[in-house]
């Protein structure tokens, strides 16, 4: 029997360091204390409200079929939020509910993206993002960026890969998982640039956008002649952690959102009515809880700048925002892999190897700030050590 080369080629060719975590796992089921930096994911769980809401819904009968691009209500309430925070008009009609950001990354991929194309994406990257591009048909090209450059974008290096023939959509995550980093006006202004003059779409990831700790998000679909070739992919996975609910959205111009409804239609069904009620009432709570769901790793980024702040093997690249801090660790002579491996063997600490967001994060590990402040503190300070008495 054979697969379709379709399915094949999602895989591609990318290395992956989900060995670490799945190790991690296994050591954690068997009884071992491991500190788990690995997971994206909070260490609290949805609010008991937020259930409660979920549950008044099934209970009220709101378990049938929902057709189509999500609750009238819940599209105007994430309009409305969509607007107030980027200052870009926006309708019900520009918003699709989507089974999490992932399915709207996958839904924008596929509504923009053919066979013969080519899909942009910054490297370093969240590892679903090359096989999402390549599961519409089309190539995956990484657009590298530098550590030396604090993984900003290069507006040269952007224009180039822009003005391949066969690219249509550029897809860019700020603040980014998985280097911490948060693009600057000067950053989104030339990607914008460069997307308007070889006539792209842009595809802006931005579900961690109420993790920032330092200057300001900027929806690039507020510059200039963006709104009508951007597509926002947004999520309530991070801002309300609700991870296991599955509730994103795709903001997009009016064409796109009913390609995307096509899509849901021969995918998904759509998003049970009883998560979208309970998402509901989840945005109707305010900045004040969605700043204390991201408040833990606002702390645990002050505790790892103090805990590596004497390290002479380690450069931190400033966390400016989202659950991860990238350590630069090359000067350890070891590769991220060996780095995370060893870590992991004489520590008892996970991280996840840079190596698995691709070939710029070589040298650099990715910590997530997913466990709780006594433990993350513990698990810096180790790390650091470890880290020091690597250098010759
Ligand atoms: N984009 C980025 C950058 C992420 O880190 C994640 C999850 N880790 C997602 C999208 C997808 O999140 P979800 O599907 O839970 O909304």
């Amino acid at each position: 029997m054979q697969l379709a080369p379709r399915i094949a080629h999602i895989a591609g060719t990318d290395g992956d360091g989900w060995g670490i975590y799945y190790r991690t796992r296994e050591m954690i089921r068997a009884g071992e204390r491991v500190l788990n930096l690995t997971i994206g994911e909070h260490d609290v769980k949805t609010d008991a409200a937020i259930l409660g809401a979920m549950h008044g819904a099934a209970m009220a009968g709101h378990t049938g079929y929902t057709f189509g691009a999500g609750l009238p209500e819940l599209r105007a309430a994430i309009a409305a939020r969509v607007q107030a925070r980027s200052g870009v008009p926006t309708r019900a009609e520009n918003i699709v509910v989507t089974p999490g950001g992932q399915s709207a990354l996958f839904s924008a991929h596929m509504a923009l993206l053919d066979r013969g194309d080519t899909g942009l994406y910054c490297a370093p990257f969240y590892p679903t993002y090359s096989g999402t591009i390549r599961a519409t048909g089309a190539e995956a090209v990484a657009v590298a960026t530098r550590s030396s450059r604090a993984f900003q974008p290069e507006a040269a290096a952007i224009m180039e890969a822009a003005t391949r023939p066969t690219a249509r959509t550029l897809l860019i995550n700020s603040p980014n998982n998985p280097t911490g980093v948060i693009y600057s006006r000067e950053t989104l202004e030339g990607i914008a640039e460069a997307v308007r003059a070889a006539d792209l779409w842009l595809i802006s990831d931005e579900v961690y956008d109420t993790q920032v700790w330092e200057g300001q998000h900027l929806s690039p679909r507020a510059l200039p002649g963006m709104a009508e070739r951007t597509v926002v992919v947004g999520s309530m996975s991070k801002s309300h952690a609700m991870t296991g609910s599955r509730l994103g959205w795709v903001v997009a111009p009016e064409p796109v959102v009913e390609a995307i409804t096509l899509l849901a239609t021969v995918t998904t069904y759509g998003v049970p009515a009883f998560i979208q009620h309970a998402a509901l009432h989840a945005l109707a709570q305010g900045e004040g809880f969605e700043a204390g769901i991201a408040e833990p790793f606002r702390r645990r980024r002050e505790i790892a700048t103090r805990a590596l702040a004497g390290s002479q093997a380690i450069r931190a690249i400033p966390s400016a925002g989202a659950m991860y801090v990238m350590l630069d660790i090359r000067a350890t002579g070891l590769s991220g892999n060996a780095f995370a491996e060893r870590l992991l063997e004489e520590e008892r600490i996970a991280v996840m190897p840079g190596e698995s967001f691709g070939a710029p994060a070589a040298g650099h590990l990715r910590v997530a700030m997913t466990i709780p402040d006594a433990d993350f503190a513990e698990a810096m300070a180790r790390l650091a050590g470890f880290a020091d008495r690597l250098l010759p």
